[in-house]
């Protein structure tokens, strides 16, 4: 025989110290260790090994310095059983290696997604903003009734010409030609004001806003001039 021992021998060899071999085999092995001093001194390193392992591993896991030394001393003959933990982690980063991609895609559609039914439910009903028109009777004047997305109408005024104390300005909210009140106020010194609008009707069933002078408190309908308006 050579003095290394081929594979099949070592695979052999390798069984044989662990007590694996079927009884022809065994036979077979030990009649040529009769005459192999190479393959004498390879079952002797084998068995070495199989006693290490067979103490140490069911307690812990080897030094990696001798784990490298053994595994390259018995080749591929005797591995140890990854423990379960190993195996978890070894399966966890396969299937990570392979799934991160369309996970990570999937992740950011479902994000995607998500962001454009929030973004419809809370989109505002359109149009959003009315500008109003000033008329011969403040002619500087701006006012904007804007809708928020809750559905909360606000009237913003500027460069109204303060009244008064005995008259107020009136929002008119036009239906089919029947006006509901929709506020009234004064304005600050400087002509703005910032006023909620209290519609009786959904506001989107309004064809026509408009602001009059009326004596203070407000009137049931409009009696005075038109300042603003705004027609759809
Ligand atoms: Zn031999």
């Amino acid at each position: 025989m050579n003095d290394t021992p081929n594979q099949e021998m070592q695979d052999l060899l390798a069984a044989y110290a662990l007590g694996s071999l079927e009884a022809d085999e065994t036979a077979q092995v030990a009649a040529h260790l009769e005459t192999c001093p190479a393959c004498r001194e390879e079952l002797a390193a084998y068995e070495a090994v199989t006693d290490m392992l067979a103490t140490a591993v069911p307690l812990t896991t080897p030094p990696p310095a001798l784990k490298t030394r053994l595994m390259a001393r018995t080749q591929t003959a005797v591995v140890p059983q990854p423990t379960r933990r190993q195996s978890i982690k070894e399966n966890w980063q396969r299937w990570r290696s392979t799934y991160w991609r369309p996970a990570l895609a999937l992740v950011v559609l479902v994000l995607a997604v998500t962001a454009l039914v929030i973004w419809q439910q809370n989109r505002p009903a359109t149009p959003a903003q009315f500008t109003l028109t000033a008329t011969e009777h403040a002619p500087e004047a701006t006012g904007v009734i804007t809708i928020a997305a809750d559905g909360m109408a606000t009237l913003t005024i500027a460069n109204l010409p303060p009244l008064t104390a005995e008259q107020q300005y009136q929002l008119w909210l036009i239906r089919d030609g029947q006006r509901d009140s929709g506020a009234v106020f004064s304005v600050n010194a400087d002509g703005s004001a910032q006023v909620t609008i209290q519609a009786a009707r959904p506001f989107a069933s309004y064809q026509a806003f408009g602001i009059t002078i009326e004596p203070a408190g407000g009137s049931p309908g409009p009696t005075g001039e038109r300042v603003l308006g705004f027609n759809l």
